[in-house]
């Protein structure tokens, strides 16, 4: 059981905040928190050089980091980093779900950036290290969490290119209540043709602060073309659907069987995408990784073989996607509305999440 795994969160020295902020304080910051612009009084933090490797493992206080203008980050986007919630459930207890996931996912986005792997003990020993002293950060109504943020960078002030001799791990945390602020609303979707987030070889299956940086653009595109989020298509053909700038997708159809694009190695393999195609076979569903052709989507939402379509992640767990906008298109999704498999499946993972249904795959781990 992943709840009894041994981490070495004992080995981050607690050098404390002198001025936390009070308990007042506390309790308004978390009462109604924007996504990921209020933090938690500390941050974890681990340093590596080429020389020591992965040395001085600490809780400080949050704070301003102190970098040299020629740090390779600020110049070459050496960049890698995770996301994940910690619960509170009904009893006060806080969790975290399949934290082991993004501990492996994080190792492979390094080797992909040429950064030094942070061990899984590591990486949860952070997390477990940080709640023990912030955990009254984690707020309790219904939809909120904890969202922790770990993220490593180059930070050698060098401007020759080559992989960074000095880098930096840190954990920071902000608390988060809803996504959607009045409930979960289907969103509008544009299917960029002109841009790509990734492609053959290319960084798309690493989590990146690049990706990220060349899905803005096209983000900016969907917004002038009166839509939320940007769905990219594959660079090889500008035919097949990936995913949206940081979530997977997924298509359901009238028969009730679930198609996904398969991991191809140019989309981010999603815990949550994961969670829920287990969840979705285990209901019963017909589930189906593979190539998925926009042609094909425009054409089941034309004859109703389509029924719904929505889109994961761990920020917003489940999004339903309402309209479809692209070059010549411009289609609704179950007449605009959210549909029954989205709204099941969002029920059945958050019921998981926050302890309301039992866990019967060890996906929980107990933080404090
Ligand atoms: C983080 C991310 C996702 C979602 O992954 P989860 O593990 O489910 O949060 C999907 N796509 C991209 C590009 C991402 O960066």
């Amino acid at each position: 059981m992943s709840t009894t795994a041994h981490t070495s969160a004992d080995a981050f020295e607690r050098r404390l905040s002198d001025s936390p902020r009070s308990e007042s304080e506390r309790a308004e910051l978390i009462a109604s928190p924007s996504f990921g612009v209020v933090f938690t009084d500390h941050m974890a933090r681990v340093t590596w050089t080429a020389d020591e490797g992965w040395t001085d493992r600490r809780v400080e206080p949050y704070g301003p980091l102190q970098l040299d203008p020629a740090a390779a980050v600020l110049h070459y986007g050496q960049e890698i980093f995770e996301g994940l919630k910690a619960y509170r459930h009904a009893d006060g207890s806080i969790w975290t779900f399949r934290p082991e996931k993004n501990a492996a996912r994080f190792a492979a986005s390094a080797r992909r950036l040429a950064l030094p792997e942070l061990s899984v003990e590591d990486f949860l020993g952070s997390i477990e290290a940080l709640v023990a002293v912030d955990g009254a950060w984690v707020p309790g109504a219904d939809e909120t969490s904890l969202y922790l943020r770990p993220f490593m960078f180059a930070a050698e002030s060098f401007l020759g290119v080559r992989p960074s001799r000095r880098v930096d791990y840190l954990l920071i945390a902000s608390p988060v209540g809803p996504y959607f602020s009045g409930g979960v609303r289907p969103v509008s979707i544009f299917v960029a043709e002109d841009y790509h987030r990734a492609g053959p070889g290319g960084t798309g299956a690493a989590k990146c602060g690049g990706n990220y940086a060349a899905s803005l653009l096209p983000q900016q595109e969907a917004y002038a073309h009166g839509c939320e989020q940007v769905c990219f298509l594959d660079a090889a053909t500008s035919s097949l659907l990936e995913e949206l700038g940081g979530m997977n997708v997924m298509v359901v159809h009238r028969d009730g069987s679930i198609a996904t694009p398969a991991l191809s190695g140019t989309i981010l393999e999603g815990v949550t995408r994961d969670s829920i195609l287990t969840l979705l076979r285990e209901g019963g569903h017909e589930v189906v990784e593979r190539d998925l052709p926009l042609a094909e989507v425009l054409e089941g939402l034309r004859t109703g073989d389509v029924t719904e379509i929505f889109a994961c992640g761990t920020a917003a767990v489940v999004t339903p996607i309402g309209r479809l906008v692209g070059d010549g298109f411009d289609l609704e999704v179950n007449g605009g509305a959210t549909g029954t498999v989205t709204t099941a499946i969002r029920h059945q993972l958050t019921a998981v999440q926050y302890g309301r249904a039992e866990d019967t795959h060890g996906w929980m781990r107990r933080l404090a």
